[in-house]
């Protein structure tokens, strides 16, 4: 029962606190040190799809006869 003695990590003391959150305003994921991220014109995103969103473009399925 030793490995017990110190009792659970306090949540609230966790040092891995967010260092920012994604620039993507539908998605704000918190982003935290050592994540990789998109970084662009200092905005930080959590993933390419959110950057491309942020800057407008739209992911979409190519329907059968259009192009
Ligand atoms: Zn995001």
């Amino acid at each position: 029962m030793d490995r017990f003695s110190q009792g659970l990590p306090d949540p609230q003391a966790t040092p891995n606190e967010p260092i920012d959150e994604c620039a993507n305003d539908s998605c704000q994921k918190d982003i935290f040190e050592g994540d990789k991220v998109w970084n662009y014109d200092g905005d930080l995103y959590c993933s390419g799809k959110c950057l491309a969103q942020a800057l407008g473009a739209v992911e979409m399925t190519i329907e059968k006869g259009e192009k």
